[in-house]
């Protein structure tokens, strides 16, 4: 999602800017003179767009050091924002703290939009064209207070937003697709065969779904999903075709088409080199994955206890998968399958408010900053999502993380927000 970073000195009006733009009353707080605060983001959206609003706070007025202080705002709003917007009080025009500021920020290449706020009428609106001196280009007079001029604000806002991803949210939905995988002989048939008895009748319900040859449509748990190419085992007769290296193509075939996947183990035989490369193409691939340990009715006391050290050894990477024990020929738990499909989509998909995201950081950094290396320690200064299916989280922060402080973020992450079942990706953006 793209950042909008909001620059200006106190008092110009920011806080009853970003207000106006993210369509909300008393979300900011208000500037204080003599109290600084921190870079809040705030989620926006104009004419379809979401973006991140992020207010970089003020600068103490009378500080020691206010060059330093104006310096620093400039730069985090030039490091983290796509587009930057200047705000000068149009009834003061520009001083020269405005301008110490504009040389800041004209030393980046990033667009920067001059907006001359507390334009309220005409008359003040005509004197904001003075602000061309500044050398930002056109001022865009706004009261962000009443209103007046903020669509077209927004407008030049999305204009030099980077290129928006294509829009597949708000597509009608047809059934969830799941990919059933895994080594030969697991009980992928056996178990398909549970869910479908006529396919037909299953297929004519879902009216206007186009739906691959290949796929079945079956119901599992009073619930329509898409098993994606699954065609080779249902007309399996005797032996599997093709060799193990047509299978694993197909295999990722399926897990490419699908949004979650179902890999299968055999519970009655060691985990092994084959489920692995299975299990890491689905979490390559950002699929939500449930891991079914199938034959269940052949495990005893004694497998049970092998079975758990192997867990702990083999599936130590991923233990955000959620597992179940089942079988295909008794039906064990086969009850518990969609529930779990549909818990490990809800990960998956998971969207976390802006706002919430970075309370929860700042608190994490507080108690557990990042170590220190040669006398300094990268900080983090705010995170956005980026994405969901699976869910994309950047850390904007002054420099590169080490390994194990980002998988520390990233365990309490999921300790905090879940996602059960689902990879999460975490990328580290750092100033240059
Ligand atoms: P696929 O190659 O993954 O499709 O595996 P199949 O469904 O063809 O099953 C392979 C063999 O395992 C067959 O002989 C099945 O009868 C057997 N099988 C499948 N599921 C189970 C189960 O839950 N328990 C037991 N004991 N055998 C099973």
């Amino acid at each position: 999602q793209p950042v909008v970073a909001v620059v200006g000195r106190p008092n110009v009006g920011k806080s009853t800017l970003v207000n106006r733009i993210i369509g909300r009353r008393q979300a900011v707080v208000e500037d204080v003179p003599g109290v600084t605060r921190d870079r809040v983001p705030y989620d926006a959206q104009w004419n379809g767009r979401a973006f991140t609003v992020v207010d970089t706070g003020g600068w103490e007025p009378d500080a020691k050091d206010r060059a330093a202080a104006i310096a620093a705002q400039a730069e985090i709003a030039v490091v983290t924002a796509d587009v930057v917007l200047f705000v000068v009080d149009a009834m003061v025009g520009s001083t020269d703290v405005d301008e110490a500021a504009v040389k800041m920020l004209r030393r980046s290449a990033k667009p920067v939009i001059l907006v001359a706020n507390k334009a309220d009428n005409t008359s003040i609106e005509m004197e904001a064209t003075s602000l061309w001196s500044l050398g930002l280009g056109e001022p865009f007079p706004v009261s962000a207070l009443h209103g007046r001029g903020s669509g077209d604000l927004l407008d030049a806002i999305l204009a030099a937003l980077p290129e928006a991803p294509a829009i597949v949210e708000n597509r009608p939905r047809g059934p969830r697709r799941v990919a059933l995988v895994g080594r030969p002989n697991v009980g992928k048939s056996s178990l398909l065969n549970r869910f479908s008895g006529e396919d037909r009748a299953v297929v004519d319900s879902v009216a206007g779904t186009t739906v691959d040859p290949v796929d079945s449509l079956v119901e599992i748990g009073g619930q329509t999903w898409q098993l994606v190419d699954t065609a080779g085992l249902r007309k399996r007769v005797g032996k599997a075709s093709g060799t193990e290296y047509y299978a694993s193509l197909r295999t990722a075939g399926a897990i490419d088409a699908a949004e979650v996947a179902v890999v299968l183990l055999d519970a009655s035989e060691p985990i092994s080199e084959q489920d692995q490369r299975i299990l890491s193409m689905v979490t390559e691939a950002g699929r939500a994955l449930v891991i079914a340990f199938n034959k269940w009715d052949l495990v005893d006391a004694d497998r049970r206890y092998y079975l758990d050290k192997e867990i702990d050894r083999e599936l130590r990477r991923i233990p955000w998968a959620i597992r179940l024990n089942l079988s295909a020929m008794t039906g064990r738990a086969v009850d518990k399958l969609a529930p779990a499909l549909n818990k490990a989509l809800a990960s998956w998909e998971t969207r976390v408010p802006t706002a919430h995201l970075n309370q929860w950081l700042t608190a994490l950094v507080q108690a557990t900053p990042h170590p220190v290396r040669g006398g300094r320690a990268p900080r983090i200064l705010f995170a956005t999502q980026a994405g969901v299916a699976p869910p994309r989280f950047v850390l904007f922060t002054t420099g590169p993380l080490d390994a194990g402080y980002q998988r520390f973020v990233e365990r309490k992450l999921r300790e905090e927000f879940g996602y059960e079942g689902s990879p999460i990706e975490i990328s580290v953006r750092p100033r240059k």
